[in-house]
């Protein structure tokens, strides 16, 4: 059972706000770490019991001292922390020729030294209750070559190496550690890709279900592993890309 509040980060927009959003659904308690600091967008307004089960946390994650903030304050607010998503990324899209040693370490700094930072603060409060899920959001480019993604692909390759070891070393605390790795879920981010003629017919002709997927799915996914708490599935890369990974 989770014991305590769940931290999401990258509240904001996209996948996160629908995780944090769907997991109050649920009846979890749910920090959610913005940059801006709000409350997720919702497009209906949210009840009463809605609101308090939400608390608007602002940070940036590559800001150590945030993240830490961040952490302590939804672990009081919430008496304990019983869940963390990492899920605020970043990705830029550069030849390797061309990306400059800055870039490469901001793409690594939000998508896997926050991602781990933001663990190793929790660990406390998890293996104290000894009990806690964490969920890394990662993705399917980290098994693929990507034009472009040297920086992307390599920091999520280093997430699923993160939830192993991770996995590994707190298993006997009562933590389970799962990377997500979605395939194409449409999102701001790339609705206009998605939506363009030749990419987007690309998508949909090598993806088995031949759609993306959406933050619903992705954040009904993630809820349902809450929900069910199986400290029994850990170390895992679950691959949620509608067979697009695997297609030819
Ligand atoms: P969006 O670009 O729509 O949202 C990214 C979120 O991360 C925003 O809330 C953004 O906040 C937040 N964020 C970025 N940098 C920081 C930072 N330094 N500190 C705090 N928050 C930050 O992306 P998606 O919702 O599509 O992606 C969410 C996750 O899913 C990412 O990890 C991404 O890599 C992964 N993913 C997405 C896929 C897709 O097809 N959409 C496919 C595979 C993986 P702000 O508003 O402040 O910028």
């Amino acid at each position: 059972m989770i014991k305590g509040a769940i931290l999401v980060t990258g509240t904001s927009r996209g996948i996160g706000s629908e995780i944090a959003l769907e997991l109050a659904r649920r009846g979890f308690k749910v920090g959610c770490m913005s940059r801006g600091g709000g409350l997720p967008p919702s497009d209906k307004p949210l009840d009463a019991d809605m609101q308090a089960r939400l608390l608007a946390v602002q940070g940036d994650v590559t800001d150590e001292a945030a993240l830490k903030a961040a952490v302590a304050q939804v672990a009081q607010w919430g008496g304990g922390i019983g869940g963390l998503v990492n899920n605020a990324g970043i990705h830029k899209d550069i030849r390797a020729s061309q990306c400059s040693t800055a870039d490469f370490e901001e793409v690594l700094r939000v998508n896997t030294v926050a991602p781990f930072i933001a663990c190793r603060e929790v660990y406390p409060y998890m293996s104290q209750a000894n009990s806690g899920l964490i969920i890394n959001v990662g993705s399917f480019f980290e098994k693929i070559g990507v034009k472009g993604y040297a920086a992307y692909c390599a920091s999520k390759a280093g997430v699923g190496a993160l939830t192993r070891v991770l996995a590994a070393e707190w298993g006997r605390n009562g933590i389970s550690v799962l990377n997500i790795a979605p395939g194409y879920i449409e999102t701001d981010m790339n609705r206009d890709y998605l939506n363009a003629g030749e990419s987007g017919e690309s998508v949909r002709s090598r993806t088995f279900v031949r759609r993306p997927g959406t933050v619903s799915e992705i954040a009904r996914l993630i809820a349902a592993l809450y929900v069910e708490d199986i400290v029994f599935l850990t170390g895992e890369t679950i691959y949620f890309d509608g067979g697009r990974g695997i297609s030819l």
